[in-house]
């Protein structure tokens, strides 16, 4: 990827979104709904990006596709963590490193998506930036953890949680998305508190995901009991956070039921549930969702430790035609001419298809 343009690039919209509201005598307002309390790319301008040398351009430039080398027939990564904590290893990662993977992600170009977003095919993301979805299983302390402070209950900011919207506060623009699978028994432990962090998560912007009652393995149950085991789930975080929709899964171990279509929906004591998206445990990225094989209820993911989470970010860096680029626009799907065949016009759902020309090089 070539930031350097796409900086120039960045420059020059935020120079005109900057001279659009010179004159202004309000600031824009009503932003923010009940479903959306962060607002994507909502901070200011910063000065040091504007180019005095330049001050008037005539119009608002289309985006050059070839420039930003948009792809977005390309592939997307569900990141996965287990633990977050003290120790490092294959299914634990330390606060210090996962800070690290946030800052790493930043500064290569990826983006928080939600993951709702990435199966509806709505994915907004900054053009020339590519949606990234970070996932959390198993609703471990680490993952959120009070703790007081000066006599005020706060968010540990050593737990996965106060690490996320630290960053946020600093980086804004890398966005708040995530998703916590839970399971049944005291999500996220600190019996007292369990219920608060269900509704501070979805306050935050962030998702909460089904784990399953008991994390047993699927493929033993029969169908009375795969709905239950999701179903119970659901009542749940209904009781909790009425309204909240627990639409994904991940399969506890990656195992799928007998029979998927059990876990794709179904009803336990009179409350549907609907999974959007169903998440397997490894081991690689997915397919865009308007390509061609695209799965929604089998969805493949990156565990992240430090061999795993290298390999795909190299990758990704020495194989950049292979990573989707956004084109800045959710309403369109811009690809190099080439990628045309992988697309499924079915999943297009209403969206127009750009094709573009790549530069040579
Ligand atoms: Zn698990």
């Amino acid at each position: 990827m070539n930031f350097k343009k796409q900086e120039i690039i960045f420059v020059v919209l935020v120079l005109i979104l900057t001279l659009n509201f010179v004159g202004c005598s309000t600031a824009p307002t009503g932003e923010t709904t009940p479903k959306e309390p962060f607002p994507e790319q909502k901070e200011e301008p910063k000065p040091e990006h504007i180019d005095k040398s330049d001050p008037e351009p005539k119009q608002e430039p289309e985006i050059d596709l070839a420039e930003i080398n948009a792809n977005e027939a390309g592939q997307i990564m569900i990141l996965e963590w287990h633990v977050i904590g003290e120790k490092e290893g294959r299914w634990s990662r330390t606060y210090t490193n996962f800070r690290k993977d946030l800052e790493t992600l930043y500064e290569k170009g990826y983006r928080l998506v939600s993951l709702r977003d990435v199966v509806t095919n709505n994915i907004q993301v900054e053009a020339g930036y590519t949606p990234v979805v970070l996932t959390f299983d198993d609703g471990t302390e680490g993952h959120f953890r009070y703790i007081e402070q000066d006599g005020k209950r706060i968010i540990d900011p050593h737990s996965a949680v106060g690490i996320l919207k630290a960053f946020y506060d600093e980086h804004p623009d890398f966005g708040l998305m995530a998703t916590f699978y839970i399971n049944y028994y005291t999500p996220f432990g600190q019996k007292d508190y369990w219920q608060d962090k269900l509704r501070e998560i979805v306050k935050l912007g962030m998702d909460l995901g089904n784990h399953t009652v008991n994390h047993e393995k699927l493929n033993n149950l029969s169908q009375e009991k795969v709905e239950e085991e999701l179903g119970k789930m659901v009542k749940m975080v209904q009781e909790v956070v009425p309204g909240y929709e627990l639409d994904s899964l991940a399969l506890p171990y990656g195992i799928n039921p007998k029979d998927i279509n059990w876990a794709v929906s179904g009803e336990y004591e009179g409350i549907k549930y609907h999974n959007k998206a169903i998440l397997l445990v490894g081991s690689g990225p997915i397919k865009s969702p308007v390509v061609k094989g695209f799965n929604p209820s089998q969805l493949p993911r990156i565990q992240v430790f430090q061999e795993e989470f290298d390999k795909w970010l190299n990758y990704f860096d020495e194989n950049p035609e292979k990573r989707y680029i956004s084109d800045g626009d959710p309403d369109t799907i811009s690809i190099p001419v080439g990628e045309k065949d992988k697309i499924d016009a079915n999943k297009l759902g209403g969206k127009i298809l750009k094709t573009y020309e790549p530069n040579g090089k």
